[in-house]
């Protein structure tokens, strides 16, 4: 018997290839999206506590309630809008899976969903595993801001759902105000859906704030905010996030919900609803990145790379192709290898590979391992011929 795949384009993701040869290379591995320090030793004792204390069996299907309350809570604080913890509010396994969930509850076979690139590498198979359609739209290629005039043309009466993501990995670039209200513009009055990706919600810079889609009244009500704690804490091995959406759509992810994993680690469930109850917590942590996207930039103008703005999110985007033709794909290998610094290659983000010349590095690492990355980099020029 052979099996016959339905992903047969998809291999490994290129943040296990990338990490894993980082690891037998012994390079600083700045590829993968994780951060290189620990959580706040609070958080961790908070958890500890909820272990002793017993707290080891199954949570409720949709999370504990406390922390969807203060989840609630957080949102009327950040976003201005407070979503009823019962019917809209759900704690899953991370954004993935609050990715995954979301578009199978919408997509159905045939719906085309519109993939702005270059995308996030869960999107894509969500959607083909669904039976849905995938139809990309190029980010402009300067700052990858939206093009609104390609999405418009690429909706038809087919399209079921858009995916977005901002704060965007790779770029960096932070949605305004006015992209969410040309997005209600242009689906109103048709059944599309929004799934948002927003696990960066809390990483963004030079005072740029953050706009959910969920707090733009018109949008709430057709959208699936995604969010990860994983990101916002520094724990992305803890592998918790949640859902927000309007009454009828949660009613519907919750069914996915159940049969994927049904729910979601109880004793970090309570942790993280002590945890949140002081918005410094989370408030603080632009900050905190700022100055080391700030590092990392002014390095790396230093060497021979040109580095493309990061408005938020912890990667730095970078190109070379003033200095060398070699492929993204092949450059990141090389680095690795003979640089010992390792990063990913944007190729991968679009769906027919194209290559800019850009790579992109992840900063969310202590000072020590950034500036050693930065002056190994200064002898990047000697790898490209
Ligand atoms: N979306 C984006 C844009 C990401 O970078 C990541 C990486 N963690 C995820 C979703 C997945 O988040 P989680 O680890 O919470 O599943
Ligand atoms: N989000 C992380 C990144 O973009 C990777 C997460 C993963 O490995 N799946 O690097």
């Amino acid at each position: 018997m052979t099996l016959q795949s339905k992903l047969p384009h998809i291999g490994t993701t290129i943040f296990t290839v990338m990490s894993r040869l980082a690891t037998e290379e012994n390079a600083i591995n700045l590829s993968q999206g994780f951060p290189g320090f620990g959580a706040d030793p609070l958080l961790l004792e908070m958890v500890a506590k909820y272990v002793r204390d017993g707290m080891n069996q199954y949570a409720p299907m949709v999370g504990i309630p406390a922390l969807r309350e203060v989840l609630a809570e957080k949102t009327r604080l950040t976003q201005g809008y407070f979503p009823d913890p019962e019917t809209e509010v759900t704690i899953v396994s991370g954004a993935t899976e609050a990715i995954f969930s979301a578009v199978s509850a919408v997509v159905r076979s045939g719906d085309e969903v519109i993939i702005l690139e270059p995308a996030y590498d869960s999107y894509e198979p969500a959607v083909t595993l669904n039976g849905g359609i995938p139809v990309y739209v190029r980010l402009n290629s300067t700052d990858f801001s939206v093009n609104w005039e390609k999405v418009k043309a690429s909706v038809s009466p087919k399209t079921r759902a858009i995916l977005v993501n901002t704060p965007h990995n790779p770029s960096g670039f932070v949605w305004d105000k006015s992209d969410l209200d040309t997005l209600a513009d242009l689906i109103r009055g048709r059944e599309i859906y929004v799934i948002s990706d927003e696990v960066y919600e809390h990483i963004t810079f030079d005072g740029k704030p953050h706009f959910s889609l969920g707090g733009h009244p018109e949008l709430r009500s057709k959208t699936f905010v995604c969010g990860s704690f994983g990101k916002t804490f520094h724990v992305t091995g803890w592998k918790i996030g949640y859902c927000i959406a309007p009454r009828t759509l949660t009613a519907e992810f919750r069914k996915i919900h159940q049969y994927v994993t049904f729910s979601t680690v109880t004793p970090i469930q309570f942790a993280l609803a002590e945890y949140l109850e002081a918005p410094d917590r989370y408030l603080s942590i632009p900050g905190f990145y700022q100055k080391k996207r700030d590092l990392f930039a002014m390095g790396l103008a230093k060497t021979a790379l040109k580095i493309i703005p990061s408005q938020g999110s912890f990667f730095q985007m970078a190109s070379y192709g003033h200095l060398s033709s070699m492929a993204d794909q092949k450059l990141a290998i090389e680095m690795t290898k003979k640089l010992k610094v390792a990063c990913i290659p944007i190729s991968v983000f679009y769906s027919d590979k194209q290559d800019d010349k850009i790579i992109r590095f992840c900063f969310a690492k202590e000072n020590d391992q950034l500036e050693e990355a930065l002056s190994r980099l200064k002898k990047l020029e000697d790898i490209l011929n």
